[in-house]
Formats: structure tokens, sequence, C-alpha cells
């Protein structure tokens, strides 16, 4: 039987397990894996420095799982993968498919240009429960409310076990290729910030199914309730690997229901796939509404007054605003380069509706900090924050920093992680220190302003001026 030569070309999929597009090359022939690093075409969402520090450790997992066969390229993909067809006399290219606007627009120039060399191109679903164009009401428009898209979604396909794979018959095109070829990517950074991000994550395939099982077997149990409280070990933290593709939705569907089997935690499974849902949702809306990562959805927004506020955003991103269950949301992002969900809407809520300030500006800053920085759940999440995206939460619901943390870090056991300079400070008093008697402070050893910022803001005063802003806004209409 003739083979056929195939490129794989890897993308946000950075794994071999449940990967069609590999699979589909398996199959038919020999397979040539190729990464490409197209900061070009993302232009604006060009990768952040901590998604690049994860991208070179989880192409060194690939490439090391493929024993040094996989071949890293940095510039233009249309021209890289015609030298490569030509090179190695390739007949068919596969990728798994990408939905962020700017990779559409490419991916779509690309395939009519290698087309016409006569190659066949297949790309298939990687990345996601259910296509974002299969999810439709009725009269086909998109949903843009999430439980009625859930309810269609989960409804629609039944998700079953996975099937088994067929990499023992993988066998690869050989190339010319050092292993050393992703340090040429220069992913990493040029000084050492990140010694603290290193200790905390295992990226690439195996450390992917290491953090789903880890959930699996014990965390799950507390998932519905504990999801919301930022000490616990209650969340899953893979939404990085699922990021980059290292796992499947679909594995993590089933494995989900598999791990159900015989334990009582409906409940926390059920909550736990609504979770994996709103990522679904929010690829949909970003590919309905490509200009979900820059405009309002709601356009009424477009005329509300933002401040600039220079001095504050410094404040906030450096985790010194003197709201302790603030900073350390933004102090965990920059050590970890992870910020619990609950915490994300607090920071998020603190930034947009207490400082006024933009909240592409938020974006931005989480762009370049997270670990799942992801250009769909990102700018969704922040329009949702908000209020002027689909389903957004109601612009009056501003989170009180302080009621948040008193509810949801009862024990400050979160802020002491990451505000050790308030570790001594008496728990009724820890939640908001700049209204606490300044004897209760000075007696364990803390000026506020010296040893802690004073609070930058008056919660009462800027929760009202961000309604009126708001209220003006709705009736100028
Ligand atoms: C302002 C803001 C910005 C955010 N930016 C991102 C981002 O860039 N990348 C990102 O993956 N998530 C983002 N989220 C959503 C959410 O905070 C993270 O997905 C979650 O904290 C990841 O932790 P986990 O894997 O332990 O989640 P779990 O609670 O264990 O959930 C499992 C998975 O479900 C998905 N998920 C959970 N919540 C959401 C959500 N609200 N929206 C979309 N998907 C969700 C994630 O893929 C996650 O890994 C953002 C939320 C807010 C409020």
């Amino acid at each position: 039987m003739n083979t056929v030569n195939s490129i794989v070309w890897f993308r946000q999929d950075l794994r071999l397990e449940d990967n069609p597009a590999l699979e589909a090359a398996i199959s038919i022939g020999l397979v040539l894996p190729v990464y490409i690093l197209d900061d070009k075409s993302a232009d604006e969402w060009k990768m952040g420095s901590v998604s690049r520090w994860w991208l070179h450790h989880s192409l060194t997992a690939l490439n090391q799982s493929l024993n040094g066969g996989l071949h890293v390229f940095k510039g233009n993909p249309s021209e890289i993968l015609k030298r490569l067809i030509k090179e190695k006399n390739i007949q068919k290219l596969f990728w798994n498919r990408c939905y962020e606007p700017w990779r559409i627009t490419r991916d779509k120039l690309l395939e009519h240009d290698i087309e016409k060399l006569g190659i066949d191109i297949k790309s298939f679903n990687g990345s996601l429960l259910w296509e974002p164009w299969d999810v439709a009401k009725s009269d086909g428009t998109p949903y843009k409310v999430f439980t009625p898209f859930y309810k269609k979604s989960s409804a629609m396909m039944p998700l079953q076990n996975l099937k088994p794979n067929n990499l023992a018959s993988l066998k690869l095109i050989s190339c010319a290729q050092t292993n050393n070829k992703i340090n040429h990517l220069e992913l990493l950074p040029k000084y050492n910030w990140h010694g603290s991000i290193e200790k905390k994550w295992c990226p690439g395939e195996t450390g992917s199914h290491q953090a789903l099982r880890k959930f699996l077997i014990k965390n799950i149990e507390q998932y519905k309730v504990g999801r919301d409280y930022p000490a616990l070990n209650a969340v899953s933290r893979i939404s990085p690997h699922l990021h980059f593709g290292e796992l499947s939705p679909k594995r993590v569907w089933s494995e989900v229901l598999e791990a159900s089997q015989n334990r009582k935690i409906e409940p926390q499974v059920e909550h736990f796939q609504r979770e994996l849902a709103w990522r679904e949702f929010s690829y949909s809306l970003l590919y309905h509404f490509p200009s979900l990562t820059t405009r309002n959805l709601n356009q009424r927004f477009d005329i509300f007054p933002w401040k600039k506020n220079p001095d504050s955003l410094e404040k906030w991103q450096r985790g010194q605003t003197g709201f302790p269950l603030i900073d350390a949301g933004m102090r965990e992002l920059w050590q970890t380069g992870y910020m619990h969900n609950r915490v994300r809407m607090i920071v998020a809520s603190f930034l947009v509706k207490n400082l006024l300030i933009h909240w592409e500006t938020g974006a931005h800053w989480f762009w370049d900090c997270l670990v799942d920085a992801d250009l769909a759940a990102n700018s969704c999440s922040w329009q949702w924050v908000a209020g002027c995206g689909v389903d957004a939460a109601p612009y009056f619901r501003i989170f009180n920093p302080v009621i948040q943390s008193q509810k949801f870090d009862a024990n400050a056991d979160y802020i002491k992680t990451y505000v050790p300079e308030l570790k001594n400070c008496p728990v009724k008093y820890i939640h908001d220190p700049s209204s606490a008697p300044k004897d209760k402070l000075r007696n364990v050893g803390i000026k506020l302003g010296i040893d802690y910022p004073k609070a930058i803001v008056d919660l009462k005063l800027t929760r009202k001026e961000s309604l009126d802003a708001y209220n003006k806004m709705r009736t100028s209409f």
C-alpha cells in the first residue's frame, strides 16, 4: 500500500492523545510534526510573557514525546509550510481548528494559497466540545445567554468514552533539525522573574494528566461550594493545559464522568461540566462576535466615561491597593501566573467599577501575566464583569472587596499567603486594615502607609460615582 506524507501542524493542541489531526495523519502514512510561532499575524494578541514561558516548556515536552521529532519554526506559516511541502514531498496537511479571529483570517488565506499546490488540507475539532456553528437557536442565530446555550449544546451530543488512539503506528518523516530549535524561538525571559511560576506548574501533556487526576481523585469532592474559596484546593487548575491543548476538553469530560462512577458527587460533576461549558460559550461568542476582544458587546458602553488613572492602575497591578484580598489576588497572579476565579472577578470589578479604568486595560494585563491567557475566556470574562458583555453581570453588581474577603477568605489564609506583611494582623481587621483602630495595628507592628498601603479609594464614594456614570450613560439613549 502507498503511504502518504503528511504535515501535522500543531497549534493549540500540544498533545499526542485525542488529537484528531494527528490520528488522521497516522492512519494514512508518514508524519512531519510542525510548530510555527507566528507573532506577526497575532499582532496585538501575540502571546504574553508568561504564556511564552509555558509554550517553551510545552513544546519541549511535546518534542520529547515525539523523540525529538518536532520541527519548530518562527515566521510566516504559509511560506514555511510551502517550503516543507516541496522539500519533503508532502501530499496532505492536517491541523486542529483554532477560533481566534486573527487565526481564522490567516488560516483561510493560507488554505487558499496551499491548496493551489494541489495539497489536500483537512482540519478537525480538537479544542472544543461543540463547534460554535453547531450550537444555534432555532432561528439560526447564536446564543447570547449562557443557560439556553448550555441546555442546547449538552443535549445535542452525548459525549462518550474516547476512542483508543493509534499512536503505536506513528512513523515520522526525518528532517534535519536539531532538538534545541525550541530555544531559537527565544520564549524564555531574559532575566529570571519566573522562578516562582516554575515551581507551581508542570507544562506538557503528562503534567496535564497529573493535574486532572489530582483534581478527580480528591479535590472535585468539594468543587461546587469550595470553588468559591481561594484558600481551598477545590478547583482543577487545568485552564493552562486546556488553553495550550495539552488536554482535550473531550478527555476532561469523559474522565470526569468516569471518575464520578460509584461516588456520590453528581452536584460537583454537574457544576464542573457547567464551567467547562462556560469555556465553550466564550469560544462561541468570540467566533460569532470577533470584535469581543476590543469592542463593548453592549455598544451603549461606548460613551462610558472611563478614566486613565495611571497611578491607581500601577497600584492595582502591583497588589498595593490597600485592600488585602485585591492585593493577594494581584500578587498571586504575578507570582504564579494564575489567579483564583472568584478573586479574578473581584479584582476585575475593582478595576472597572471602583477605579473606572477600561476593562481592556485589565484584559491586557491579564493577557501578559496569566499562564492560561485565552482570548475567548479572557475577553468574555472581562466584558462580563464590566457589564458590557452579553449575559453579563448587571452593572449595579459591584463587588465589595471587603465583604467578599470576609465571606470567602474568612480566616484570611489566602490573604496571609500573598500579603505576608499582614500575617500578624488580627483577622477582625485584616480584611480592611484602613478602617482598623490605629493602635490595633500598631500593637502587631503594622504601620499603615509604611508596612502596608492605606486604601487607595473610598469604596462607598467610588461605588456611587460608578453608578452615577452608569445611570447617566443609560439615560442618554
Ligand atoms: C476577569 C477574568 C478573566 C479571566 N481570564 C481567563 C483566561 O484568560 N483564561 C481562562 O482559561 N479563563 C479565564 N477566566 C475564567 C476562570 O477564571 C478560569 O478559567 C479559572 O479560574 C481557571 O481555573 P481552573 O482551571 O481551576 O478552573 P475550574 O473551576 O477547575 O474550571 C474548569 C475549567 O472550566 C473553564 N472555565 C471555568 N470558569 C470559566 C469561565 N468563567 N469562563 C470560561 N471558562 C471557564 C476553564 O477552562 C477551567 O480550566 C477569567 C475570569 C475572569 C473573571
